[in-house]
């Protein structure tokens, strides 16, 4: 409301301009053309336990991709906004270093798009940092995210769900074994969120998620803490074939 209302001096102060490539456009909180059309939806037809995109593929109604039939989950599904392509990841960089403020919005926004009406009671967790980068950055992404989708969905929200004990170096460089080796015990769940975190569903919320290592860790930590089921959301999503 008072946003509104001063609507027109912070437009004469800031002018509008896209967050990612400067562009000038016609609102706060949003991309311009160019930036949205680099933007990549993950389409149907899509794997029924991890919503992979199949792609161009022809595959039966509730078919199973190849990684998820290899290690068969144990998330509840992932729900991502969109693919890790240099569009997704140029809005990323920009909400990580400077403009988290609009960009939580419009980021959350395009997450909720694609995530489905969950029923009953569930409790939004973030994927935590380690301390000492949140010190560093002064803001957790993921709980940014995590907050705007609990203002449209109502769900619960635990900041604190999870703790980071160790800082993990870069998993890009890493083999998906030598991954999990370096995640085993980095996330545990907060013992002083256990009451909340057992029976729960959890919404375990990401902004990018990369091989999976980090959300594994995550949601293995969640259901050890006895989390009835862990799905994920993320705003990106990279598609691990090429690990
Ligand atoms: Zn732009
Ligand atoms: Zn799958």
């Amino acid at each position: 409301m008072l946003q509104q209302l001063f609507a027109p001096v912070i437009d004469l102060v800031y002018p509008p301009c896209c967050p990612t490539c400067g562009e000038g456009i016609a609102q706060h909180g949003a991309l311009c053309q160019d930036c949205w059309s680099e933007l990549v939806i993950p389409g149907e037809p899509q794997c029924a336990s991890c919503q992979r995109p199949f792609g161009n593929e022809q595959v039966p109604e509730g078919a199973i991709c190849a990684p998820c039939l290899a290690d068969p989950p144990r998330h509840a599904g992932i729900h991502a906004a969109t693919l890790y392509t240099d569009g997704a990841r140029s809005l990323v960089l920009a909400f990580k270093h400077g403009h988290r403020i609009a960009l939580a919005g419009l980021l959350a926004r395009l997450m909720l798009a694609r995530l489905p009406v969950l029923e009953g009671d569930w409790l939004v967790v973030p994927v935590p940092l380690h301390r000492r980068r949140l010190w560093q950055r002064g803001f957790n992404q993921s709980a940014l995210l995590g907050r705007e989708i609990v203002r449209v969905r109502r769900h619960g929200l635990l900041v604190d769900g999870l703790l980071r004990l160790r800082a993990t170096p870069p998993l890009g460089e890493l083999g998906r074994r030598e991954r999990a080796k370096v995640m085993k015990g980095a996330i545990v769940a907060n013992p002083r969120r256990a009451g909340q975190i057992a029976g729960a569903q959890v919404l375990l919320v990401d902004d990018v998620m990369t091989s999976g290592a980090t959300t594994n860790a995550c949601v293995d930590a969640l259901l050890k803490a006895g989390a009835a089921k862990v799905r994920i959301a993320c705003f990106s999503r990279v598609l691990d074939e090429a690990l």
